[in-house]
């Protein structure tokens, strides 16, 4: 069996084929460093084990998912256009797959967890810094 790298599926970057497109190198750090903030939330609120991955970009449907089994997808681009979702955005995202780790539905007490990690996320600097993240992957908008 061929080594696979279940963390990376480049198969879903499309690497500038449109215009503001997200090149291959951008997508892996982009990956990267989400994978780093769910992991600083996940240790902050003492989540269960779980798995982060980009969503199929032919998921248009959503803009993430969680499994029963710990899987988190998230969708990094724009469906239409390429680009990539403005990172808060993404970890806007992140944070709501990752309260479903507790509770699977969008009851109060889902929705109080919710609020209370996007509020700690927001809080600090507690995630990955914005800036440098911006010079790479931001669209100027
Ligand atoms: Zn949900």
């Amino acid at each position: 069996m061929p080594p696979t790298d279940p963390q990376l599926p480049l198969s879903f970057a499309r690497p500038r084929k449109k215009k503001g497109g997200l090149s291959v190198e951008s997508y892996r750090e982009l990956v990267g460093r989400l994978r780093a903030d769910a992991a600083r939330v996940a240790e902050q609120f003492k989540l269960p084990p779980y798995e982060f991955d980009a969503d199929r970009t032919d998921a248009h449907e959503r803009y993430g998912i969680c499994y029963a089994d710990g899987r988190i997808r998230v969708r990094l681009i724009h469906a239409r256009t390429g680009r990539p979702l403005r990172y808060s955005a993404l970890v806007d995202t992140v944070v709501h797959e990752l309260a479903h780790l507790r509770h699977m539905n969008h009851g109060p007490r889902w929705e109080a967890l919710y609020e209370t990690m996007l509020a700690w996320c927001r809080a600090g600097q507690n995630w990955v810094m914005l800036a440098e993240l911006g010079s790479n992957l931001a669209s100027p908008d």
